[in-house]
């Protein structure tokens, strides 16, 4: 029988209010025991010490893309879990912006398949709203639904189509299935870097914030009209975050997500070093927006943080900011960045960021998961809150393309757990 003593950490899991010092034990993936201290277990019982370190409920990445099938050059289901493992991340939740396109029972009996031989992470796979995310004609949903996915989402886009989105999230409402919504409307798109002061300095064409926040508006009113469970994906402006406040102030169940990029960067970013590394979708908008995503972090307003995962290969991000295709790694390091720029900076309390991390994401996708309550899923991340380290161009994603490579961080995952097996420690993945 596998049996683990997790002994002399600090517990922090806000769904049981607790943050303090804990002793946990684990058997044949279980969570059994939670105590101040615990001295008696049968023997046999692997032992570990997280004197010092932090014992979080493992985090849940509502919004990853893992690049499989067919664009495996990038990032495989085998790589993209091993890359969560390092990141303390045990449950993540792949974009169907594949090739084929996520779109069918086959497809996702693939993407399962190959996440049960690579068990880093579970891996819970979203599908296209859309045969072939092309607008038009809405996928089999009860059939999809009966194959495991968590949520559908045409992330990349949306679906322009009104009339096509509303029947999507009519189906949906009645079969229970969260629609996770990349807020973009096409006839506003364009651009490589956010509109504003900074693209005009650079001379670069700028992406309108309008795109977003019309959007926005638009899908929590037909989530409103249908009932649908709506996730807001990638929120990164001002506006939308106001918009996501006053609809929840009236009683919306809609929720939302942010990503590390969009609170520990700006455009300014890119002022300083026009590099690709910043280019991503949405972009990154400018300071004060930084500040509103944090307020409405704050506020309970933005629900999680997800990393939107997004790996491409090195010729894809070269310097040029017009050329590079978007988007940028984030699950090594979402959590100490996370820390750095929300707690480290009294923006949220260590408790908060388990919420946007593991809590809240849990509740979103209705799984009983996010906490360490005895009877739970031993999905475990233990971290050294106070380990100093520089971000090396080192990861076990196949991709490389983070702007975070040569920041000094103050926090480090330690161990990861997952159904009460040792998956990743002291750097090496198990
Ligand atoms: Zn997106
Ligand atoms: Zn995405």
């Amino acid at each position: 029988m596998n049996r683990l003593l997790i002994r002399n950490g600090i517990l922090l899991d806000p769904a049981q209010n607790i943050e303090g010092k804990r002793d946990l034990y684990i058997e044949e993936g279980i969570v059994k025991q939670v105590a101040e201290e615990i001295t008696q277990v049968p023997e046999g019982t692997e032992v570990m010490d997280a004197a010092g370190c932090w014992v979080m409920p493992g985090f849940i990445d509502l919004h990853v893309h893992f690049r499989d099938p067919g664009l495996t050059y990038k990032e495989c289901i085998e790589t993209g879990s091993k890359s969560a493992a390092a990141g303390g991340v045990t449950t993540v939740c792949t974009m169907p912006n594949t090739k084929p396109i996520t779109d069918s029972v086959e497809i996702v009996e693939y993407v399962k398949t190959e996440a049960a031989k690579a068990p880093y992470t579970h891996v819970l796979p979203i599908a296209a709203v859309t045969m072939g995310q092309k607008g038009t004609d809405i996928v089999d949903l009860p059939a999809l639904k009966e194959a495991g996915i968590c949520a559908i989402s045409e992330d990349g886009r949306s679906v322009m189509n009104a009339k096509v989105m509303k029947e999507a999230m009519k189906q949906c409402a009645q079969l229970g299935i969260p629609v996770f919504d990349h807020c973009e409307d096409e006839n506003l798109a364009g651009g490589c870097i956010n509109d504003g002061e900074v693209s005009k300095k650079l001379g670069l064409p700028g992406v309108s914030r309008d795109a977003e926040n019309a959007m926005t508006a638009r899908e929590i009113l037909l989530a409103e009209s249908t009932g649908a469970q709506l996730h807001i994906c990638h929120v990164s402006t001002k506006e939308s975050a106001e918009i996501i406040r006053v609809a929840k102030a009236h009683g919306s169940k809609v929720t939302a997500e942010v990503g590390p990029h969009h609170f520990a960067l700006s455009d300014e970013d890119i002022l300083r070093e026009p590099h690709s590394k910043y280019k991503m979708n949405p972009p990154l908008r400018t300071p004060e927006d930084v500040e509103a995503m944090k307020q409405a972090l704050a506020d309970g307003t933005l629900d999680a943080i997800a990393t939107d995962h997004a790996p491409h290969g090195a010729e894809e991000k070269t310097a040029d900011l017009m050329k590079s295709m978007n988007g940028i790694i984030g699950m090594e390091t979402s959590w100490a960045i996370s820390k750095k720029e929300l707690v480290d900076t009294g923006v949220l309390t260590p408790l908060q960021l388990v919420e946007k991390m593991s809590t809240n994401p849990a509740k979103i996708l209705g799984i009983n998961k996010g906490t360490l309550a005895e009877g739970c899923c031993a999905d475990i991340c233990i971290a050294d809150p106070n380990e100093e380290y520089v971000v090396e161009d080192k990861f076990y994603s196949k991709a490389n393309n983070c702007p975070f490579i040569g920041w000094k961080l103050k926090g480090r995952i330690k161990t990861t757990i997952l159904s009460g097996r040792i998956v990743y420690k002291d750097n090496i993945i198990i």
